[in-house]
């Protein structure tokens, strides 16, 4: 039979599979939630089926509906979890609404063939996706395991997609960063390059020079000396 954990394999897969479609943290705890029900009987002792209204096509759909409520409201704090994941999504109301209840349907479907007391279409009366086999639940536990390995190497690939994309973004964001740094230095060339400033500097020697030598009795007196021949 598939235990609760096993669920999260259908809810990985599909979940990372239709990412465009699915909000898929909502997708994951749908995979899951109506387990709530059974783990509620056996912890209060209630005189109730393990698998009752909640695992009906309609009780689903009720929870789903409460959840997607739920949903709307916390999504965004589950974004930086979601960053972390590298599982960046934009939240939509249609994408968790079709998550809620694609993820419980999922989860009534692969319950049906293994227990007794489902009733799928309640209040019918009837289960038409029971199988009796020696091994119950055997399948429907392969199909949750097969999907958390698919699961596993669809994330990874996704994880390396994910890095090579940013790299070529860093790259060229880097190679961006040099053509504008050197268009800067080639405008700031022309005041500021070591040519001018030792040109400048040249000059600034000479003119203290210059003005030293003016300044410099003997150079006056020669100068008058000079200027009265
Ligand atoms: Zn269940």
């Amino acid at each position: 039979m598939p235990l609760t954990p096993y669920h999260f394999g259908p809810g990985l897969f599909i979940g990372l599979l239709f990412l465009s479609f699915i909000d898929f943290p909502t997708f994951l705890i749908a995979s899951v939630i109506v387990d709530i029900e059974p783990f509620l009987v056996l912890l209060f002792n209630l005189n109730y089926p393990l698998h009752g209204f909640f695992h009906s096509f309609l009780g689903g759909t009720i929870i789903a509906l409460i959840l997607t409520v739920i949903m709307t409201k916390i999504r965004e704090f589950f974004t930086p979890l979601m960053r972390f994941f590298k599982i960046e999504q934009e939240i939509s109301f249609k994408k968790i609404l079709f998550a809620s209840l694609l993820g419980i349907n999922i989860h009534i479907l692969l319950d049906s063939p293994i227990y007794t007391d489902i009733r799928p279409f309640f209040p019918l009366d009837f289960n038409p996706f029971y199988r009796i086999t020696s091994l119950a639940g055997s399948l429907e536990t392969m199909i949750c395991v097969w999907c958390f390995l698919a699961a596993l190497i669809i994330y990874i690939i996704r994880l390396i997609i994910y890095t090579i994309t940013n790299r070529r973004k860093n790259h060229s964001s880097d190679e961006n960063n040099n053509l504008l740094q050197n268009q800067l230095s080639l405008k700031c060339k022309s005041p500021f390059s070591p040519k001018t400033f030792i040109n400048g500097f040249f000059n600034l020697l000479c003119s203290v020079a210059w003005i030293f030598s003016m300044c410099n009795p003997s150079s006056y007196n020669n100068n008058i000396q000079r200027k009265s021949r």
